[in-house]
């Protein structure tokens, strides 16, 4: 925690790198790990493009459940730490797969998200979007539901499913800050989904610090200068109030 602390004390272009556990705190279930949704579910046919357009009403039963989740979800003292960061001018930017809007919504500025954002959905017909809560309302009495302008029935969100590209601009935009990051702190992710894990690994091959923050062991411990095993909610208030002090 303290060669955490001292890291992040000296670091002016830090940036953060997070995943579903820092999330988990605010009530969103992770995939991976204890208690995660893939020991539940089948990952290819619940979060797989192939999947959604064979069967948009089976994606939607079990996003009825999670997005209701997500959409009452709070920021989290984990989350707020890392805003607490960015006001003292040691983190520059927020590199996110969670497509929640947690970091925004607790007023972290600069979010880059890898993954996309569940906060919109788009018709995959005629390209019309509307917001996620109206959509998510309309689930009551709508399965799956059908697009407010053409009635097409592949209304998706604005996430990367399996199968789908990576938005381009926003990987680019995530390469760059690694590449020029003094120190990168990774948290709450179990760092196996490609090529979003590849980003901290970037980092560190350019000369970043690697800070990892996470429930469980991930793979690239071994180039982390600190590992700290924990809750995010719990472990990044703890190092901030060392790096103020
Ligand atoms: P993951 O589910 O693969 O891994 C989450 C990791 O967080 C696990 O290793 C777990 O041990 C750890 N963890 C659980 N609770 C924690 C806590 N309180 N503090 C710290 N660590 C904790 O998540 P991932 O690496 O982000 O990859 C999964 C993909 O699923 C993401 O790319 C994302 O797009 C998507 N996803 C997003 C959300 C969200 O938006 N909140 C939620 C679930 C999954
Ligand atoms: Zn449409």
């Amino acid at each position: 925690m303290e060669r955490a602390a001292e890291l992040l004390s000296v670091a002016r272009r830090g940036v953060a790198f997070t995943g579903a556990g820092a999330s988990a705190e605010s009530g969103i279930p992770t995939f991976r790990g204890a208690g995660g949704l893939w020991t539940k579910y089948d990952p290819v046919k619940v979060a797989s493009i192939d999947s959604f357009m064979q069967d948009p009403t089976a994606y939607w039963m079990v996003s009825k459940e999670r997005g209701g989740i997500a959409l009452a979800a709070r920021p989290n003292p984990g989350h707020l730490a890392l805003v607490a960061l960015e006001a003292a001018g040691v983190l520059v930017a927020i590199v996110t797969q969670n497509t929640d809007g947690l970091h925004q919504a607790s007023g972290s500025s600069r979010v880059v998200e890898v993954h996309g954002s569940s906060r919109t959905v788009q018709c995959l017909d005629c390209g019309t979007r509307e917001s996620r809560a109206v959509v998510q309302a309309r689930l009551a009495v709508q399965m799956p539901p059908l697009c407010k302008s053409c009635g097409g029935m592949f209304l998706k969100p604005t996430v990367v499913l399996f199968g789908e590209p990576m938005p381009v601009s926003a990987m680019h935009e995530a390469l760059a800050l690694a590449q020029s990051a003094d120190v990168m702190l990774v948290v709450g992710s179990s760092l196996v989904v490609q090529p979003a894990a590849g980003i901290p690994v970037a980092a560190v091959r350019a000369g970043a610090s690697l800070i990892i923050i996470n429930a469980e062991p991930t793979p690239f411990d071994s180039l982390a200068e600190v590992v700290i095993h924990g809750r995010a909610g719990e472990v990044l208030p703890e190092i901030l109030t060392l790096v103020n002090t």
